[in-house]
């Protein structure tokens, strides 16, 4: 690529423990009701395109959609070697689900302009839905590779990838401008350094709303989002374990049998199944 590649690498802020609390009324989480973090699956996709910044160079702008707290994840980013960071902040964005939240992402993305590629983590791990990326893709009618495991060549107007499926792996070549969503297992993370923490104290981050997106704003929020996170239960693992003490000879036997019987009262083992 003559000109210097464009990475986006879209990162969400979520809550450091699984016991998010939700708004009993609107379902919204309460994002102040636990300690905020970057995704860590967003660490991967971060350090995915920083690969490719240092293998052929590259600008590449961290994108978060949040409140304003999110700035922190946006200057982790930058600590870690992004260029630029970008918060897209409104109170109109408050309860999107992630058609809305992909709508005002790839809306940012193309107000940046020129973006070859755009890079977004496996999953988040509050919603966990890995709906966004492709349908940020969707939205910017782009080709998109999930799952991608490994990026093995970046050419002029294409990247050639190894993408996890059902049956192993797939290698595939996807025209650029596109997006990948990416696994952990295709880099390991560096660490921020001393120099790049300092570098993200002094980078100013703007913040974009509504107004400077010019959005459609049926499409934001929780009025304008086609789902609804209307209650979040734990699952509940009932376990009723059966103890079957088997030292040596008949209680062996005996053993086995309760254990088959019990197999097979939990439609485990049928009966054909024990002959075979
Ligand atoms: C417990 C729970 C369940 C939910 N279930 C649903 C649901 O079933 N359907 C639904 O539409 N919404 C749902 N939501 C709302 C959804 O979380 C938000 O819309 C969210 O902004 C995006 O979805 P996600 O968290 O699933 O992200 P994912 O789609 O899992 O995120 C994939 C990638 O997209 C990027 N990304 C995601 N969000 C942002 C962001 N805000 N800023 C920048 N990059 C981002 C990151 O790279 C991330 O790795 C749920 C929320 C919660 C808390």
């Amino acid at each position: 690529m003559g000109e210097i590649m464009v990475i986006v690498v879209p990162i969400k802020q979520v809550p450091e423990t699984s016991n998010v609390v939700l708004d009993p009324i609107t379902g919204v989480m309460i994002r102040s009701s636990s300690k905020a973090i970057l995704n860590p699956l967003d660490l991967y996709a971060i350090e995915s395109a920083l690969q490719i910044k240092e293998s052929r160079g590259a600008t590449i702008y961290a994108i978060s959609m949040g409140p304003s707290s999110a700035i922190k994840v946006l200057k982790e980013a930058i600590a870690m070697g992004c260029d630029e960071g970008l918060l897209l902040s409104d109170r109109a964005f408050a309860g999107s689900d992630t058609w809305s939240t992909s709508y005002t992402l790839a809306s940012a993305i193309k107000k940046i302009g020129k973006v070859d590629l755009i890079i977004t983590g496996e999953k988040a791990t509050d919603g966990d839905t890995g709906q966004v990326g492709p349908e940020i893709a969707s939205w910017l009618n782009l080709p998109v590779s999930t799952y991608t495991s490994h990026i093995l060549e970046v050419e002029e107007g294409s990247i050639k990838v190894k993408r996890l499926i059902e049956e192993g792996y797939q290698t595939e070549i996807i025209q650029t401008p596109c997006l990948l969503t990416v696994l952990k297992e295709i880099a390991f993370v560096r660490l921020a350094t001393l120099k790049g923490k300092k570098r993200a104290m002094n980078t100013p981050i703007p913040i974009w709303g509504e107004k400077e997106l010019e959005l459609d704003s049926s499409y934001l929020g929780l009025k304008g989002s086609p789902t609804k996170v209307v209650k979040i239960e734990p699952t509940k693992v009932a376990r009723s374990p059966i103890v079957v003490e088997a030292i040596e000879g008949e209680s062996v036997v005996k053993g086995v049998s309760s254990l088959i019987e019990f197999l097979q009262s939990n439609n485990v083992l049928t009966k054909r199944g024990l002959h075979e």
